[in-house]
């Protein structure tokens, strides 16, 4: 069955890039592909709407990425929902943290349709 996703990042263009880039790949992904501008906003798509993988900037203004993942795995019912963070930031220790915390992947930016193929493929079953 096909995977709904929702990708969080500030950028609008690069929530394009981002969406873009699923769909060019070979991954059985929902037509719709949902959209958030921050943390916060990403944790009241996940209220009102099943979804299986979320895709996460990190550093954005309001609700940052770490921040959303914290909060996102105090909610019993994202307890399957699939994060995995797409940052600019390569430090292990932000990357070691972040999936601490609850992420489940980490793609770093600029990446390419065959790293988030990667990425996704294990999540896609
Ligand atoms: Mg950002």
């Amino acid at each position: 069955m096909a995977k709904s996703l929702l990708v969080v990042d500030d950028s609008a263009t690069m929530r394009k890039i981002i969406t873009r880039t699923i769909r060019k790949a070979d991954l059985s992904v929902e037509d719709e592909i949902l959209e958030a501008g921050d943390g916060s906003e990403a944790l009241e798509k996940l209220e009102g709407n099943s979804v299986d993988i979320v895709l996460c900037d990190i550093n954005m203004p309001g609700m940052d990425g770490r921040t959303f993942v914290k909060e996102a795995r105090q909610i019993p019912s994202n307890a399957n929902t699939k994060i995995i963070m797409i940052s600019t930031e390569s430090a292990d220790e932000v990357i070691d943290g972040v999936k601490a915390d609850g992420a489940n992947g980490y793609v770093t930016k600029p990446f390419t349709p065959e790293t988030i193929q990667k990425e996704l493929a294990p999540f896609m079953e």
